[in-house]
């Protein structure tokens, strides 16, 4: 059995975080290093490696990660904008291999990211 990942090791209650959302299926938390006023990261409480790992039977999850995305948006009043980036794989600047969405807000974005 592999090590579990931090975010795993998060949904167990094993290491503190500042959690904003948490039910049956995932959790949302205030991540670490900030890059933006509001950053959040959204996560399956399955265990999925990255996008590449997400299966057609997670399609129902996947959508509702999307939905508890929007309400967080709304509640940290985000109605100027905001980003939702997943990083995948090495080239895709991915560090924890626990998929996660990062949602980025309160200031604005410049494009393309690097
Ligand atoms: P990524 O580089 O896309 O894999 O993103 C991983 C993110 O997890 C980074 O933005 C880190 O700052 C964040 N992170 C790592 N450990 C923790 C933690 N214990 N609590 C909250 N965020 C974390």
């Amino acid at each position: 059995m592999s090590e579990k990942t931090i975010f795993k090791r998060i949904i167990d209650g094993e290491i503190p975080a500042d959690i904003v959302h948490d039910d049956e299926r995932c959790m949302a938390f205030r991540d670490v290093n900030p890059q933006a006023p509001t950053h959040i990261l959204v996560i399956p409480k399955k265990e999925i490696p990255s996008i590449d790992h997400i299966a057609d039977e997670d399609q129902m999850l996947i959508g509702h990660l999307w939905k508890v995305i929007r309400d967080i948006a709304r509640a940290e009043d985000l109605g100027d904008g905001y980003r939702v980036i997943v990083n995948c794989g090495q080239q895709g600047g991915q560090t924890v291999d626990h998929l996660h969405f990062h949602l980025l807000g309160g200031r604005s974005l410049s494009w393309p990211p690097g």
